[in-house]
């Protein structure tokens, strides 16, 4: 194969992360070097600092942009609250909590994991029963991955919080919202999360190279006191820096005015129209599924995530064919299933900056490679379900009415 050759058209990138990147975004990032030394840089980065909070749903909480990934973020968000042998409970229900878990782990944390089917999310009735006989407070702090990218499922973190208050436990609660914040509802405020993390390559539809983390007061206060060695993602450092608009060190200025203008986007969208979006082209991506007569691997309704859609072949369909021919024939990249899911699942990323016609092309091209690997569904069927659920739904642009 030759992957210098550019087909005609344009590749239709649909996984759930890195995503399709506004117009204006991109053209906001084509700067010439600038030095972050210079007077402009203050204001600007303060004012992201602020503006940012609009995602995680927060009116005044600490905010942290680093020159790194989720990953990055995640061992942060550890680092900067916790103490070597601090217990942590957590949930693994897919590849992206398995990883966490793993670092966890290798942070030297005491780490108890709840293992539940990879298609489930956090069940609370056992979170409830866990944090009961803790009656000493051993655990520090609950870490939860809001929406497993590999799985479509979106956990309930506002009754994970109801649940912890309902306890009356003091643990910290940690949110991986890699794949949700920015897309989906997060109420960092009302939720009363610790601390929140995104990454800039997901529902802020930017290339990867932020992450961007959400901190309370509390975890602020545990922040004085928690041990773990860090040096590049510590926290203080940041604070040092931040009054005067500055940062500790070298930051990728092309991906701050592309956070600039995703901000902009999202802002002048609305939030909750943001919000909705996500909701309808999830809906509209379920019927599709359906209507092939195909099962999501996210059984529980409530679960179901609106930044995804996982769904799940037939017996003797690898879905990895499925994925290679979307690429091969279609110039369409979705995503394979991982880890223990692969070759019986498929996903189709409806996260960051999309509509409905562009959701569509996803489902057309899922369909043709569907059916090139064998498989027996009806032509036009997911797609005409989907196009039948938007056009009754979908309302007119709020400036072009
Ligand atoms: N958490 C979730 C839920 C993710 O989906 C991902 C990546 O896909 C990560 C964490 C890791 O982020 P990164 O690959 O940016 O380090």
């Amino acid at each position: 194969a030759d992957y210098s050759y550019e087909p005609p058209g344009t590749s239709h990138c649909f996984v759930p992360g890195p995503v399709n990147i506004h117009e204006k975004t991109r053209r906001a990032m084509m700067v010439p070097g600038q030095n972050h030394r210079d007077p402009w840089f203050s204001p600007f980065f303060s004012k992201l600092l602020e503006d940012v909070r609009l995602i995680f749903g927060t009116s005044n909480a600490q905010t942290f942009i680093y020159p790194a990934t989720g990953t990055g973020g995640w061992e942060s968000g550890l680092q900067n609250t916790l103490s070597p042998g601090d217990k942590v409970l957590t949930w693994r229900y897919g590849q992206f909590s398995h990883l966490w878990v793993d670092m966890m782990e290798r942070l030297g944390l005491e780490v108890q994991v709840i293992d539940a089917d990879w298609g489930a999310g956090v069940d609370e009735v056992k979170l409830a029963e866990i944090l009961k006989a803790d009656t000493e407070k051993k655990i520090k702090a609950v870490a939860v991955v809001h929406n497993e990218t590999t799985t479509g499922v979106t956990s309930d973190v506002g009754k994970i919080r109801e649940t912890m208050d309902g306890e009356s436990h003091p643990a910290l609660l940690l949110v991986d919202g890699v794949s949700s914040i920015g897309g989906l509802n997060f109420e960092f405020d009302k939720w009363k999360v610790d601390v929140a993390i995104t990454g800039s390559q997901k529902a802020l539809s930017l290339p990867t190279g932020l992450c961007v983390l959400a901190v309370s007061d509390k975890a602020l206060e545990a922040h004085k006191t928690a041990k773990m060695p860090r040096v590049y993602f510590a926290w203080q450092d940041m604070l040092n820096n931040y009054p005067g608009g500055q940062v500790p060190y070298t930051p990728i200025i092309p991906l701050l005015h592309g956070l600039r203008a995703s901000l902009d986007l999202l802002s002048s969208e609305g939030f909750d129209n943001v919000v909705k979006r996500h909701h309808r082209l999830a809906e509209g991506t379920r019927k599709a599924a359906e209507a092939w007569g195909l099962k999501l691997l996210c059984k529980d309704p409530r679960w179901r995530s609106d930044s995804l859609t996982v769904i799940e072949v037939p017996e003797g369909v690898d879905s990895s064919l499925i994925v290679k021919n979307a690429f091969a024939r279609y110039n369409l990249s979705l995503g394979v299933g991982l880890s223990k899911v692969a070759g019986k699942v498929f996903r189709i990323g409806h996260l960051g900056n999309n509509d409905e016609i562009m959701i569509a092309s996803a489902i057309c091209g899922a369909e043709m490679s569907m059916l090139d690997a064998g498989m027996k569904i009806q032509p036009g069927s997911g797609i005409g379900a989907a196009l039948k659920y938007w056009q009754e739904t979908s309302s007119i642009i709020p400036t072009r009415a």
